[in-house]
Order: C-alpha cells, then sequence, then structure tokens
C-alpha cells in the first residue's frame, strides 16, 4: 500500500518588535529557508509550507519550566491560552501548559497533579 508521510517541524527563535520592525532577521532567515528546502531535497522531501508567528512572550505569558525548562504557557496568568487560530493547535504539544506553584512557574509535567494545571489534573 502507498502511503505518504508528512512531517512537521517546529523551531522557533526570540527576537524583540524592534527588530522585527526592523526586518533585522529577514535575510537570515530567507537564508535558512533557502538551505532547509535543499537539506529536504536531498532527502526526497517534498516542502510543503511553512509559517511564522510572532507570540509576544509578556503577553501571552510564556515563559520556561522553572524545573525541565520546557517552553510553556503560565495558565494561572493566561487562562485562556492562545486564541482560536488553527495554527497555535498544533502547539499544544512544543508549548505546554503550566502554572504556578509554591512561587516556581511550572510545566504541566513539573506540576503536582493536584494543581488545576498539572497534567492529569
Ligand atoms: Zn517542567
Amino acid at each position: 500500500m502507498k502511503q505518504i508521510a508528512i512531517r512537521k517541524h517546529f523551531s522557533y527563535f526570540t527576537t524583540t518588535s524592534s527588530e522585527i520592525n526592523g526586518c533585522v532577521f529577514d535575510e537570515k532567515i530567507e537564508k535558512f529557508d533557502e538551505e532547509f528546502h535543499e537539506l529536504l531535497k536531498k532527502y526526497d522531501f517534498i516542502s510543503l509550507a511553512h509559517e511564522t508567528r510572532f507570540i509576544p512572550i509578556e503577553k501571552m505569558s510564556l515563559c520556561y519550566c522553572e524545573k525541565c525548562n520546557e517552553l510553556m504557557v503560565n495558565r494561572d496568568k493566561n487562562p485562556t491560552r492562545f486564541d482560536r487560530d488553527e495554527f497555535y493547535n498544533d502547539l499544544a504539544y512544543i508549548i505546554l501548559d503550566g502554572g504556578i506553584h509554591e512561587g516556581k512557574e511550572l510545566c504541566q509535567e513539573c506540576l503536582p497533579v493536584t494543581h488545576r494545571w498539572g497534567l492529569f489534573s
């Protein structure tokens, strides 16, 4: 049976509003895309699509878990997470949920299960 294997690639870099407005990374991203496309081609992958979104770190309460360093949304500060844009649906396993426990920002996997945002709560 013939099948098609579709892979998703997620990556990120940290930047600032002034760098975004000044297009500081345009050339770097363009060069990265060219090299990435060539790498995919080398292994017979066909590049279908890619998309970049900028997420304001403070506004969306993004941070790193203080225990395991995973990227997370502090749901105690931002209970609604991201908007309903489908782009963000795929990020559930990339950007974990999390909250505050004993003064520390912890991801869903490091929070105790009794915490509202703990993994199995
Ligand atoms: Zn964690």
